[in-house]
């Protein structure tokens, strides 16, 4: 049975934490509703990987894949994470197209879902993604997620996807 040791749930906690109620409360709605389903388990057991994101932090996530790699580690120092190494291909993959997220509100008006899986690692399989979409915009059909923004049950009409994100109205 896949579940969080206490350190990871304890970081769940804290992620939780920072997140606007009504979104945490519907995520947390549909992670109950996925757990109690063993064809969903299989695809793995859900998880917060992001929620509030501090404004440095989303500046050097947007100098990815834009910046070159000093200016690059500069930016990411100044948030506090890790240098890449030269010759990075993750130094040069894009992972945000905004400067301004709504990750950046305190308390986070968004958050992004990753699936932990039997073999400790975490990913973000496309199918696993949309079917905790539909529960959790069954708790709160308020909720926007970023593999359909404009909410008409399809992916393939999106000019930008962003499948782990789930985000609430201001
Ligand atoms: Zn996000």
């Amino acid at each position: 049975m896949l579940q969080l040791s206490s350190a990871q749930a304890a970081v769940q906690v804290a992620r939780l934490r920072d997140v606007r109620g009504d979104l945490a409360h519907a995520y947390g709605v549909a992670l109950t509703r996925w757990m109690l389903d063993r064809t969903l388990m299989a695809l793995g057991l859900p998880l917060v990987t992001q929620g509030y994101r501090p404004a440095a932090e989303q500046a050097a996530l947007y100098a990815q894949g834009r910046q070159p790699l000093a200016m690059l580690n500069r930016l990411r120092k100044l948030a506090g994470l890790p240098v890449f190494p030269a010759g990075s291909a993750e130094a040069g993959r894009k992972v945000t197209w905004v400067t301004v997220s709504r990750h950046m509100e305190l308390p986070s008006g968004a958050l992004d879902v990753g699936m932990l899986q039997a073999d400790g690692s975490v990913s973000w399989p496309v199918d696993a993604l949309q079917k905790f979409s539909r529960l959790i915009l069954a708790a709160d059909w308020r909720i926007r997620w970023g593999g359909d923004w404009d909410g008409d049950g399809r992916s393939d009409d999106e000019k930008s996807l962003d499948m782990p994100h789930f985000e609430v109205p201001r």
